[in-house]
């Protein structure tokens, strides 16, 4: 069966989980094969759009309602939009679902250790000697998913697994077929 539309990909979990990582990967494989893809990140969008906004629970959920709502305007116009958020909170993804409708969570599941050994970006030392109040993990809540439709296990699961898991979902359910 031919579904093919719009479609938003997102992507929730711990910063350094892998988020963006899989995020680029699976855009540049999509776009090899002909899809429209845009891309929402965090640490982008937080520097544009929402760089008014700061980390607490307001502030978080103000920065991922107007994320939906550029996320919906992609989505309505067949574009596939993976969005790499922290996105802590169960009730805002939630929301972002219900609003944009063509929807797939993707859990980017990764024990806090394991991101703070990454240490990607630096900031789990800076959080953990305080330096960051609100880091989500470990000064902060994160409410993990609980019917994600795909789930990635980071600390286990090469890159290429991972990617593979996302676009072995969007194929067997009909959303890659031109
Ligand atoms: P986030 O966007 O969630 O903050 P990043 O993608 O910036 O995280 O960083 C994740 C780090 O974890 C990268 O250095 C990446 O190479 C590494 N990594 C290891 N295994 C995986 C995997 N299976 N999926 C994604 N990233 C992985």
């Amino acid at each position: 069966m031919c579904n093919h539309r719009g479609i938003t990909l997102w992507f929730t979990g711990l910063s350094g989980a892998g988020k963006t990582t899989i995020a680029v990967s699976l855009a540049e494989k999509l776009r090899e094969r002909g899809f429209k893809v845009e891309r929402l990140d965090g640490d982008v969008v937080r520097k544009s759009l929402t760089r008014d906004l700061g980390f607490s629970k307001e502030d978080r959920d103000k920065n991922i309602e107007r994320v939906t709502f550029v996320a919906k305007l992609l989505t309505r116009n067949d574009v596939i939009v993976p969005c790499a958020f922290i996105s802590p909170y169960r009730a805002e993804r939630a929301r972002a679902r219900e609003e944009i409708g063509e929807f797939i969570e993707v859990y980017v599941e990764c024990p806090v250790e394991v991101c703070a050994e990454r240490d990607a970006k630096g900031l789990y030392a800076k959080a953990f000697a305080g330096e960051i109040p609100h880091f989500t993990g470990v000064s902060d809540p994160y409410e993990p998913p609980e019917n994600a439709e795909v789930v990635c296990h980071t600390a286990k699961e090469t890159v290429e697994e991972s990617v593979a898991k996302v676009l072995a979902y969007l194929e067997q359910n009909g959303y890659l077929c031109t």
